[in-house]
């Protein structure tokens, strides 16, 4: 097991994800993956895994806005399999 930090965490809105994927490379800790499930308009959309530092960089990559960013006050640690 390893330790993560979570500075922050999204909100994603999956049903206005049209699933082009501009997120994924934007989030430069890698934080972010294409869900194996679609939503209801037949697109796969992102999910968030721990290691977010809230930077916002995948809120102002979307084009169709569905990322809301929050900033902890303090880090939450994570453990997880490596
Ligand atoms: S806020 Fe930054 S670190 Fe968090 S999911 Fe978005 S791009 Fe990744
Ligand atoms: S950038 Fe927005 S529309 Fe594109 S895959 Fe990511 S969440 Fe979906």
């Amino acid at each position: 097991m390893t330790e993560v930090l979570s500075r922050g965490t999204v909100t994603i809105d999956t049903e206005r994800c049209k699933g082009c994927e501009l997120c994924i490379p934007a989030c430069r800790p890698g934080v972010l993956t294409m869900s194996s499930s679609l939503n209801g308009r037949g697109f796969r959309y992102p999910e968030l895994v721990p290691g977010c530092t809230s930077c916002s960089a995948c809120l102002l990559v979307c084009p169709d806005f569905c990322f809301e960013v929050f900033r902890y006050e303090t880090p939450l640690a994570h453990e997880v399999n490596p």
